[in-house]
Formats: C-alpha cells, structure tokens, sequence
C-alpha cells in the first residue's frame, strides 16, 4: 500500500498523498484505491482529525485509470464478466460516494468533514472523478495543467461517477464538451465551467486547501444531489426546460457519432435514466452502461489501438534494438512549400532549430511567413501562448543556399513529386552533411529504394511520409528502403518522437501504407458512382459507417488533379492495374476542370466562398443513378472490404510487419472506421470466416480486387485472431 501517504498535522488536517512508486504520473490501479479507502478510512475514524486534503507528490495529481487494469478486470471475471466489472465499478463507486459524505449521516447530511482536492497539475479521467466527489477543489495554476474526463476518446466514458456527478453538477448542455467531447481544459477554463472552485497559486496550494478545510461550514460539506428537492441545472427530461435538451442532445449525439460508437450512446442513455432517480441508483445505472461499454468489442478496440497500440508504437514499439537515442537538434527542411512549411513548423514548435530552404529565398520567407500566419491564428485561438510563437518563428532560418544545412542532424526534403527534381537536390545537399547525419524525403509516391540511387550513402537514405495538415495529422509513416540501416529507422523514430506524432515503420512499397488503402477506398466509391450508384448513397453509407469523409468529399479535397495523375502513374507501372471505370469518371471531371474543393466544383458543388453546397447536381447527366439501387449494406460491405483486403495484402506481402502499426495507422491516417479499432482489429471482431466470405462474395460479383488473400484464407480455416484472445465475441 505504498500509493496513497497519510500524514496528519497538529491542527488536524490528514493529507492523503498520491505517490504511485516507479512512474511520473500516477495512474489508478485497485491497489491504490483499496490504499486511498484504507487512509479515508483511518481520518474519518480520528477523532483529532478535522478534516481531509486529497493531493498528489508529483507535479500532476493523476493521468486517469491504468487502462490496462479495465482489460485485466474483464479479462480475470472469467465466465461472468459483466458480474467482475459491475462488482469493480460499484467498489470505486462506494470508496468515492465514501468520500463524498466523509462521514456523514445519510439522512441528514450532517457531521461529515470536510475533504478538500489540491492538484499540483493535470488530473484526467479517474484523477478528476475524485476530485469531483471532494467538497472544494484546488487546482494550482501551473502552465501545463489540464483537467478533463478523455474516456469517450478511447471509446468509454466516465464510469467512477464522473458522469453523474458532471451532468447534476453543470446540466446536460454544459457538460456535453466536458463528457462527449473529452475537451481538457486549462485551470481557468475548469473554473470558468464550474468543474473547479478555485485557481491558486503553486507554491500556495496547500496552504488555501488547509486554511478551507479549517473553516468549512457544514453546508459547504452537502453535495446539492444530496439535498432535498434538487433539481438538475438545465433541467430533468420530463421538464419544460429539460425536454427539448435531451431530445435535442440524442439527435445531434447521434449525428456526430452516426451511432456507431457505443460508448456515446450509452454515456447519453446514463445521464438521461440518471437524472430521474436518486443519487445512489444513478451511480449503479452509471456503473451497468459502462459494463456494457466494456464488454462491447468495439470499446475494447479502441482501447487496444488508441490508448495501447498507439502508446507502445510511440515509446518505440518498432525501434530497432541496439541504436543509442539521438535527439535532432538541427533539422533541415528543402522545399519550403505546404509540406515543407509543415514539417518545420511542428519542429521548432518542439524546441528543434530548423534551417527552411527553397529555390529561392523568397519562396523560402513564404514558406516561413505562413509558419507565422498559422502559429498566430493559434495564438489567437488561446491554444498558444505568444512567447511560444516568437520562440518557434526564431529558430526557424529560411534561405535558398544549401550551405546553411551543414551540421544538420537530419535533413529533410520536401520538393516537388518529380524524381528529377529531387534527385540533384538529395547529392547536393548530401554533400554537405557529416557521416553521421540522415537524409529523408517526403515523397508520397515514389518508391523511397529508387530515391536512394542519387544518394551516396543509402543505409542513411530513409523516408519520413507526413500527411496533410501537417500540424495536425499526427501520424508519420516511417519508410524503410532497401538499403535502410537500422539507424537511420532508429533515428526517424525518435525525431517523430520529438516532435511528438505517432509513427508507424513500414516496409517500401508502391504508396506505402496509408495512401495503398486510401486511393482503393475513393476508387471504389468513384466506381459505385459510375455503375450508377447514387452518389448520396455511396457518401452516406461511408459516413454512416463511421468514416470521417465520404469517398467523392475525400477526393474533391486532396484533388481530382491528383487522383488522375496517381491514375496515369498506375497504369504506366503496370503492376496489373487495369483502369477501370473510376479512372474514367476522374479523367472526364478533369477535362471539365471540376478539380475538386481547390476549382471550387468537383463531385460536390461549392459556394464562391468554397463551401461545400451539396452533390454536383450534374454527376447524375454523367452518370445517371439506376432505377433499382443496391441496399446501404451492399456499399458498406464494398467500402469497407476494398480497405480492409488492402491492408492485409500490406501485411502478407511484408510491407507492414506489425498489425499494430496497421491499425493505429489506419484510423490516424485516413480516419478508418476509429470504433472498428482499425482495419485488422475490424477483421478480429467480425471474425475471419465471415470476412472470408464476403470476399468471396464480392469477389464473384465485382472482380478480382475483391480476391481474398492467402492470408485471410488460413486465418478462416485456423480460426486464428490478430489479436489473440480477443474479438472473440461477435460484433454487435
Ligand atoms: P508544394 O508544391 O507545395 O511545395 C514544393 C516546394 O518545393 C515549392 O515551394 C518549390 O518551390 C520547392 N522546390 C521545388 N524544387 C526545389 C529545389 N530544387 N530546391 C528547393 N526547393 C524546391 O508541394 P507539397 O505539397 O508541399 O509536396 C512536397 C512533397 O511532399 C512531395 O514530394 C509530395 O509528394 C509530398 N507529400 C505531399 C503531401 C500533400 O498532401 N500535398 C502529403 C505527403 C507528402
């Protein structure tokens, strides 16, 4: 029991001390609650003691719950899993509710003392639960602070009464950015939202908790849901008020999720059947909707590939063993065009100095004057501080001679797609570099080997892949060549660490990757469109299943200049691509110079402002929709299978070699499907047979590309999970 410290002082105030041994962030496991009830148990039971400071010995008081302590309890409930996860969250539930009443008389409210939370930092998830059943809470006002409830981004929600206690404390509304959004806020933000009571100074902290608990006034002790006649903020639903809230709620919840992620719905079904019963039973309707969250595959999923996956690919999963870490403390950038200016924008951003070269230096101050434009609309934004703007736009050197690159650690090249241009571009700056240094190129089509035949050194010739936005797209795909050695994959590794992205390594192959599973994706729905397949349908049934963008938006928005160059390119491969009928209905839109979002007109129609208006009514005297059109079903099962057998054939031809990195690749890099937990997790949870047979299927009725591969073939007769162990329950 060595996470929570008690320490009592002479005038009767216990401390209770967060100190999780061996991390920098206290996380909660059942040990340190059974440590926290045990301590709480001893001050209510002191006479000498009058009241209580929850705080933490670190610089933050608590990052949330040890995720992977959830999978344990489910894992470890054996036959009756929904019996040991009810069991588990109705003992935090009592350890928290004990804290709350902190001795009271249930009936009367009375006798209880007063608990005050004193935060040094950040508290998440769990962490700021506690707080919320605490009678005031404290939060010093350090720089990096954040408190928030980020359950529902890994596919949860608050379950240790952090919804009920948010929901009665703020009302529906309020809370929605606090429960369904998982947004953390700075200290002054949670006070302004009520979550908080007061912002004290650092070195104060402990001093304002204790001067409070010392002069409490029995009311201040009384949560308002354990008051008679309470009424939640906003209104109940079956009030006035309340009504029109919730139903309004459900629908723009249902809206934004598409009703695909059960943690959201639920989280809504609780605070709605909590709202119309006492507090005690709201706490156990809360505790039965996160135990079915729980055991639902997709929350388990998502676990898995946001929170676990993406953590271990991130401390360097696929790292090679052996290299000593190297931090990039100069960093060249050539071509100072929308990547270009990117890449160096979230590098100095993280402290790396950063020399931004183009052709010439006007190009290159471009590049750099729209680092300052965009790093200024964040200041605007309140997301930056302006010392930390000047600080970036200092350390960037924005020029058009390459001298400026020597004693660059890594060098990255940005310039045209053209092999022609990048080739002199990789020998000249090459030239200047010391031994040790690394030379990467952005390239997002061109194979990363036959780059490397205009460099020198290949085993140091390696490429870094960004998406675009750049500042927020968070994954970078780390390609490995040919000739790559181990350190320059190590290196790439931990620049992408610095700069604090998520990366996956990948074997070189034609697109890569993301880009082998996106370009499949829009072909697909381009072809629905061309068979005659409303467009509407084709958009919506991508939507509905959870993609981020419909296939037509996707492509209006990267361009339909580009999808007919990738086309051309294809075929002149050869590779066996037969150009079908997608490949004619993008060459047609670009004759009529319909080149997506940028022409303003391409599959949808735009305002002059550029927003999107609708479906470009002219698709259908192009491609006029059939009378009879398939069910939403049958293009679901087309969109997600044409993805899903890509990223398999990824795996087994050795071009990803960990379906961890496939995964968290896939939902961070083109959006797939977040709730399924990626492409192969969606393969485990659906089970391979019935994949298997969809394939088939599909193959018999719409072509080859449908062709199960081998792989899927021997997963189905085994039987045989990704992820062993897992998904064995069917999807929902
Ligand atoms: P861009 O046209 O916006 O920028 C290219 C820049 O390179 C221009 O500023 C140009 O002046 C400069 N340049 C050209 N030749 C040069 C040379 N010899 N020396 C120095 N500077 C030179 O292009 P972009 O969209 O930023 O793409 C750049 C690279 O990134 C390409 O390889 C592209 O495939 C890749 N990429 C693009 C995306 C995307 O979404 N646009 C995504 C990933 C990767």
């Amino acid at each position: 029991m060595t996470d929570f410290h008690y320490m009592a002082d002479p005038s009767g105030v216990a401390t209770l001390i967060w100190d999780q041994p061996d991390t920098a962030m206290n996380v909660l496991t059942f040990e340190a609650l059974d440590a926290l009830s045990t301590h709480l148990e001893r001050a209510l039971a002191d006479d000498a003691i009058k009241g209580i400071i929850v705080t933490s010995a670190k610089k933050d008081f608590a990052g949330g719950m040890d995720l992977r302590v959830l999978g344990a309890l489910r894992a470890s409930s054996g036959a009756e899993p929904a019996k040991g996860i009810f069991e588990g969250l109705m003992k935090m539930h009592g350890v928290l509710r004990r804290l709350e009443r902190a001795g009271a008389d249930p009936k009367t409210g009375k006798g209880g003392k007063p608990v005050a939370w004193a935060s040094p930092g950040t508290a998440a998830g769990i962490g700021l639960e506690i707080a919320l059943a605490c009678h005031r809470r404290f939060v010093a006002d350090a720089p990096r602070a954040r408190l928030g409830l980020p359950e529902i981004k890994v596919g949860l929600f608050p379950g240790a009464g952090g919804t009920m206690r948010v929901s009665r404390m703020l009302g529906l509304m309020a809370s929605a950015p606090i429960l369904l959004e998982g947004k953390m806020m700075k200290p002054a933000e949670a006070l302004d939202f009520g979550l908080i009571d007061e912002v004290s100074e650092p070195e104060a902290l402990l001093e304002t908790a204790r001067a409070w608990v010392l002069s409490a006034k029995p009311d201040e002790l009384i949560k308002p849901w354990d008051r008679k006649g309470w009424k939640m903020p906003g209104g109940a639903p079956y009030t006035a008020p309340g009504f029109p809230t919730f139903v309004g709620a459900a629908a723009m919840v249902h809206g934004r999720t598409q009703g695909v992620y059960p943690a959201a719905r639920a989280l809504l079904s609780a605070i709605y059947e909590g709202a119309l019963v006492p507090f005690d039973t709201a706490l156990r309707i809360e505790a039965r909707h996160f135990t079915a969250v729980m055991l639902n595959p997709s929350s388990e999923a998502m676990i898995r590939s946001l929170f676990l996956s993406k953590q271990a690919l991130e401390k360097g999963a696929l790292r090679p063993e052996g290299v000593a870490d190297r931090k990039v403390s100069r960093l060249g950038v050539i071509g100072a065009g929308m990547m270009g200016a990117g890449i160096a924008q979230v590098a100095a951003a993280a402290g790396i100095d950063v020399v931004l070269l183009d052709r010439d230096g006007q190009a290159a101050e471009a590049g750099r004057a729209g680092i300052a434009k965009r790093l200024g609309a964040s200041v605007e934004r309140g997301r930056l501080a302006p010392e930390a703007r000047d600080a970036a736009l200092a350390r960037i050197t924005a020029g058009a001679d390459m001298g400026l690159l020597a004693g660059a650690d890594l060098v990255i090249e940005a310039v045209f797609e053209d092999p022609g241009v990048k080739a002199p571009v990789i020998s000249a700056a090459e030239a200047l570099l010391g031994a040790e240094a690394t030379f990467a190129t952005n390239t997002s089509t061109l194979p990363v080997s036959g780059l490397a035949r205009a460099s020198a050194r290949p085993e140091n010739f390696i490429g870094i892949h960004f998406f675009s936005p750049v500042d927020r797209m968070m994954l970078v795909e780390i390609i490995r060549g040919k000739e790559t050695g181990d350190a320059a994959v190590a290196r790439a590794l931990d620049f992408v660490r610095q700069i604090g992205k998520t990366p996956i390594v990948v074997n070189d192959a034609r697109f890569f990757y993301a880009n082998r599973c996106i370009i499949p994706y829009i072909n697909e729905g381009v072809s629905l469109v061309a068979e005659g397949v409303s467009p509407a349908l084709v958009e919506h049934a991508a939507t509905g299943m959870g993609m981020p963008l419909g296939p037509l938006q996707l492509v209006d928005e990267t361009s339909i200049d580009l999808a007919a160059r990738i086309a051309r390119a294809t075929s002149a491969a050869g590779e066996g691509h037969a150009p079908g009928a997608a490949d004619a209905v993008i060459f047609t839109l670009e004759g009529e110079g319909r080149l997506g979002r940028k022409a303003k007109a391409g599959f949808y129609a735009y305002d002059d402002a550029g927003k999107r208006t609708g479906l470009w009514p002219g698709l259908a005297g192009h491609w006029p929709p059939a009378p009879e059109q398939p069910g939403v079903e049958e293009v679901r099962q087309r969109l997600i299978l044409i993805q899903v057998l890509e990223a398999l054939r990824a795996l087994e031809e050795g071009v990803l070699t960990d379906v961890r990195a496939g995964d968290v690749g896939a939902i961070l890099g083109w959006g797939f499907m977040p709730w399924s937990g990626g492409p192969f997790s969606w393969v485990d949870m659906t089970g391979p047979g019935r994949v298997l047979e969809l394939a088939e299927d599909l193959a018999a009725r719409c072509g080859p590309r449908f062709a199960p591969p081998e792989l899927l073939r021997e997963m189905a007769a085994s039987n045989r999970r990704f992820y062993p162990g897992s998904g064995q329950r069917a999807a929902a």
